[in-house]
């Protein structure tokens, strides 16, 4: 039963048939959102591709071992971010090459939505004519860059996000996280179980959601309180910490359930909903979602300035300062 919730389970039952009834293709085309599963599938189906085992894959026996210790002659992988056409090439060439010790050989190009039109071209005829051994799984996470005489060469497999509650009870199992925190990762990763993952993985993370949305309950008329919001969201340097993304996401999603709580819909918050309740009791719905409007303003005015001479922290005491006059008015006390 645990099985169920590995990620990509649908797309592996379909892989798991071709095995089986031994109809494995030539070309597939694993498509999805980032952190998803397709990866991990990936290789998943190629280690069954290349077990001699009954019961694949059984992780014992020759095939499975070599493919463990990374050492397996017969698999090809092109990791690089973006393909250079040197790369195809080399593909190209390996292509051609008979497998070692295994009656196939997998090739696994993992973002096949960088390859520019000229790789796309270069691999094209080893894509629509392998040779009989070879299997070539293509990973993107936009298909609609791929040239459309890929896409129709290839088998489509595409990885859909998990429910909300199948994420909710992976957590459960797999971090034993409590019910409001389970809730809050499946409502937060929206099917994604990598996204999940990440949060349950990083033991710092959750806390510092605590600390951003336990300053923002502390918000009030007061405009230094902003500072502490600031602390909070990791603006007390110049640099930009590597989990920004994800304050910004608390930051806006507080702010989106206030919007939520008063036109009756759900929060993700679920394990703050007193917090949340008592800030909306003394706020607009109209001033919640224009806090989140100044909230993504900013975090993609960030991401298309990197070289702005203003430094994360001054985004995040501007960003913060216009927040707070969405909440009380320029006319304030200040
Ligand atoms: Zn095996």
């Amino acid at each position: 039963m645990a099985e169920f919730f590995i990620p990509g389970q649908r797309a592996r039952e379909a892989l798991r048939r071709d095995i089986q009834m031994n109809t494995v293709r030539q070309g597939y085309i694993f498509e999805g959102n980032d952190g998803i599963g397709k990866k991990t599938v990936a290789r998943e189906f190629a280690q069954m591709i290349f077990c001699s085992d009954k019961d694949k894959p059984c992780g014992k026996c020759h095939g499975c071992s070599m493919f463990k210790a990374g050492s397996h002659p017969d698999f090809f992988t092109l990791e690089q971010s973006p393909v250079k056409i040197e790369a195809v090439r080399d593909m190209n060439a390996e292509l051609f090459v008979k497998p070692l010790i295994s009656e196939r050989k997998v090739f696994l190009i993992e973002h096949a939505d960088e390859m520019n039109q000229e790789s796309q071209n270069a691999f094209l005829k080893s894509f629509e004519e392998p040779p009989y051994y070879a299997v070539i799984i293509l990973v993107t996470s936009s298909a609609n860059k791929l040239l459309p005489t890929i896409l129709s060469r290839g088998t489509r497999v595409s990885f859909t996000p998990f429910s909300q509650k199948e994420i909710e009870k992976f957590v459960c199992d797999k971090y034993s996280l409590t019910g409001a925190r389970a809730n809050f990762v499946a409502r937060y990763s929206a099917g994604i179980v990598g996204r999940a993952i990440e949060i349950c993985e990083d033991e710092e993370i959750l806390e510092k959601r605590d600390s951003i949305i336990n300053a923002l309950a502390k918000l009030s008329h007061e405009k230094i309180s902003i500072l502490s919001v600031a602390e909070a969201m990791g603006a007390t340097g110049r640099d930009t910490p590597t989990d920004a993304d994800f304050y910004f996401d608390v930051f806006t999603s507080f702010f989106r359930d206030i919007a939520a709580m008063k036109a009756g819909g759900n929060i993700i918050n679920t394990d703050y909903k007193d917090v949340i309740e008592s800030f909306a009791a003394n706020i607009r719905g109209s001033s919640a979602r224009g806090v989140v409007d100044i909230a993504s303003n900013t975090k993609s005015s960030m991401s298309a300035n990197i070289k702005a001479k203003m430094k994360y922290d001054l985004w995040i005491i501007n960003m913060l300062i216009k927040c707070w006059e969405e909440i009380y008015g320029t006319g304030n006390r200040s």
